[in-house]
């Protein structure tokens, strides 16, 4: 029995994450959870599988929670220092982070430090201080398992494979709602338009950076981060009827690819079970023959420069990943209440990195800095 914290319950990967314990109910026990601001669903959450501690941000949220929660063993805590009760909490094996951008950063290396399983849904921790962070796991003897379905993807293709035989990871990208719309149209794209990804129900945020290709650009540097290959070896394939999760390449030419549904249980599944393969019980299974085609592209940075911002993060190195993340953080914000257009995203984070001088090896106070930074000057 593998006990479980989970940081994010209530948002979509968090959602999923307590399906898939629910579905293979004797494998798995939930002994935390902690949401940001979703009350009625945390406390439906709390009644059904009864952790001992849930953790929301707001004290009277809180406070309603207790009331709701008395007279059962779960114990009700609040903001920061709730968060990390929650992800370092004694019983639990694993935790796993999916909350939204770089405020996952603190609790996951205080998960790491108590040195428990890492299962990762949020990208942001990776690609701000994704080197700090696989040194912690190292020292702390921690096993990290993505949950993101490209990095899932690589993680099941590599299965323990030496760096030294990658030649290239390729990543794949459904290329966004607005992969066919030209220029001129991209500049008048609304919010609830970049909201309606064609292939995967999502949060807002990420939903936003599917559709300026950041997210992808943003995979880039978890990628490299993760399976500790330099930035030139990872591509950007654009597949849009992703079902080719993504592509690791070989020194001897052959290329192994995991495919499935786009249904983010499957990669939740592999990474909480790890390393078992557990029955998909009742998903719908692929079926090629009735998909009949696949296509490939190349990624139209010209369009989506946010993928090449992304690239140049990495090479850059030190605090620019974190300026780079922050920016888009606060981009996405502005973009979202109609202060700034679709195509100025890009554009206010490019600005924002020309005025950056990146810390080389930062600590986590130079990465917190500059994402601090990063956001006053926006
Ligand atoms: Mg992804």
């Amino acid at each position: 029995m593998k006990k479980i914290a989970l940081i994010g319950s209530t948002g979509s990967i968090g959602v999923n994450t307590l399906k898939v314990i629910e579905t293979h109910a004797e494998k798995f026990r939930v002994v935390s959870l902690a949401a940001g601001n979703n009350v009625e669903l945390l406390l439906e959450q709390a009644r059904r599988f009864r952790p001992a501690v849930v953790c929301i941000r707001d004290r009277e949220k809180a406070v309603i929670l207790k009331s709701k929660l008395a007279g059962t063993r779960t114990r009700v805590v609040w903001g920061d220092e709730g968060l990390m009760e929650a992800s370092t909490h004694p019983q639990a094996d694993m935790t796993v982070f999916s909350v939204v951008g770089a405020q996952g950063l603190r609790p996951l290396v205080a998960a790491i430090k108590a040195r428990k399983t890492i299962c990762f849904a949020n990208k942001e921790p990776f690609v701000i201080a994704g080197e700090l962070i696989k040194r912690l796991a190292k020292e702390y003897g921690v096993r990290i398992l993505p949950i993101d379905s490209e990095h899932s993807a690589v993680f099941q293709c590599l299965d323990g494979k030496k760096t030294s035989e990658i030649r290239r990871i390729i990543l794949t990208s459904s290329g966004g709602p607005f992969r066919t719309l030209k220029m001129k149209a991209l500049e008048k794209v609304t919010v609830a338009a970049a909201l309606n990804h064609p292939r995967w129900k999502m949060g807002k945020k990420i939903t936003i950076d599917s559709a300026t290709l950041m997210n992808k650009g943003l995979e880039v540097i978890e990628a490299a981060n993760l399976f500790g290959v330099p930035v030139e070896k990872i591509k950007v394939l654009i597949h849009p009827e992703a079902i080719i999760h993504s592509l690791v390449e070989f020194i001897d030419g052959s290329h192994l690819a995991q495919l499935a549904i786009t249904d983010m249980r499957i990669p939740i599944q592999y990474a909480i079970g790890y390393p078992e393969r557990l029955d998909s019980n009742g998903l719908p299974r692929l079926e090629l023959s009735r998909i009949r085609q696949f296509h490939f592209e190349e990624p139209d940075t010209a369009k989506f420069p946010c993928l090449e911002l992304g690239y140049e993060a990495k090479r850059t190195g030190g605090t620019m990943p974190a300026v780079l993340n922050a920016a888009n953080e606060m981009a996405v914000g502005s973009f979202l209440e109609g202060k700034i257009s679709f195509v100025d995203i890009p554009l206010r984070i490019e600005k924002v990195m020309k005025k950056h001088r990146a810390v080389k090896k930062p600590a986590l106070g130079d990465i917190l800095e500059a994402d601090r930074w990063a956001r006053e000057v926006f």
